[in-house]
């Protein structure tokens, strides 16, 4: 049964479906999933992330983290995590720059949270020497101080979307005609958590709830609090995002999210303000919403760009220059993503964030 017969007959058992379900099986369907059945990233696969345009990423952010790190007085035994690695390359690129810091590799667990079994293996391979360990869920990341990475992970947390009607709300949902799935909307409800969003919605517009990105980040900043360490998340939103951002990507193309279910990635951009309301009530201090491109100048992206430079030339070095531009322009990646940086309340945040 292929995923798209899977989805059909889901809907014409129980009805039209959420968009968080629709992701939810699209994207870790155990035999037909997206993530669940092959590596999506790079230039031969759908999209390309920070850390596989240049390693340049993974190194400021593991210097920003050994950083923090020593700033707590370096506990002697910490977890170095991070939230869906991919290919493991940023993982990687933070344990090489981190290297030459005294005691932080002896110091360090590396635990990985990853649900894709072709990921995990080509994670095992990136990291072979590192005795990485992985876990199913954030409940079982050890209590002990937590220093913590994740790029493009809560961008892949099933959202739920609903249309503003009148002073109530119609969840948008998928249904099917025939043999093709197509949109459509609920009844009309009210909706406990959308109460404030009437303030700065109108009619029609469409709100975004990420209710599973909640107890993931609680339970983060709840380690952090108790602990200490830092966390820095990185990915596109924005604080408050309005509109529908669900989108599909497939070799390096936008394509129709209904059209090809289980074949191309699906995301939605984060709303990074849940998350930060979420850390506090956790007991954990955040840092302010910081663009990416200012975040890695601050930690010395073009320095690092001119040495690296200073090494290579003709086609490469050009390669190095265009990844530079690519991750820190205002019209590329440095003011579509953002940084968020969690830290325990009497301390800094990691380098390159502010309180
Ligand atoms: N951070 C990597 C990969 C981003 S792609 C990079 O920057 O290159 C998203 C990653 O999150 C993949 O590794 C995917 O398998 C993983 N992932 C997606 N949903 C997940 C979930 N619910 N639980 C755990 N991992 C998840």
């Amino acid at each position: 049964m292929s995923l798209q017969d899977h989805l059909l007959a889901r809907i014409a058992q129980d009805g039209p479906m959420s968009v968080a379900d629709f992701m939810t099986d699209c994207l870790l369907h155990p035999t037909h999933g997206y993530y669940t059945t092959r590596d999506p990233l790079g230039t031969q696969g759908d999209f390309i992330t920070a850390p596989e345009i240049s390693q340049m990423f993974g190194e400021l952010i593991g210097l920003s983290l050994a950083q923090s790190w020593l700033d707590q007085g370096h506990p002697p035994n910490f977890v170095l995590a991070e939230l869906g690695p991919g290919r493991g390359t940023l993982m990687a690129d933070i344990l090489r720059a981190t290297s030459r810091v005294p005691g932080f590799h002896v110091a360090a667990e590396i635990v990985l949270l990853e649900v894709s079994p072709t990921l995990r293996s080509i994670q095992a391979q990136t990291l072979k020497g590192y005795d990485p360990r992985w876990i199913d869920s954030v409940a079982d990341l050890p209590e002990a101080p937590l220093f913590l990475i994740a790029n493009e992970f809560f961008d892949a947390l099933p959202i739920r979307q609903f249309q503003r009607t009148g002073n109530g709300w119609r969840e948008r949902l998928i249904g099917a005609a025939g043999n093709a799935l197509i949109w459509g909307l609920g009844p009309l409800a009210e909706q406990v958590a959308l109460k404030d969003r009437l303030d700065d919605t109108k009619d029609g517009d469409v709100v975004e709830l990420c209710a599973a990105a909640i107890p993931i980040i609680t339970v983060i900043a709840g380690r952090i609090a108790t602990h200490g360490g830092a966390g820095v998340i990185v990915d596109y939103g924005d604080w408050h995002s309005q509109g529908d951002t669900f989108q599909a990507l497939r070799a390096h193309e936008r394509a129709d999210p209904l059209a090809v279910p289980g074949q191309a990635d699906l995301t939605a951009h984060v709303d990074f303000e849940p998350l930060a309301l979420a850390t506090r009530a956790a007991g954990c201090a955040h840092s302010r919403l910081t663009p990416q491109g200012v975040f890695l100048e601050r930690l010395g992206i073009t320095t690092r760009a001119q040495t690296l430079s200073a090494q290579l030339d003709g086609s490469k070095r050009d390669d190095l220059i265009a990844a530079h531009r690519r991750l820190t322009h205002p019209e590329e990646m440095g003011n579509l993503f953002k940084v968020l940086g969690l830290y325990p309340s009497p301390s800094s945040p990691p380098p390159g964030l502010e309180p």
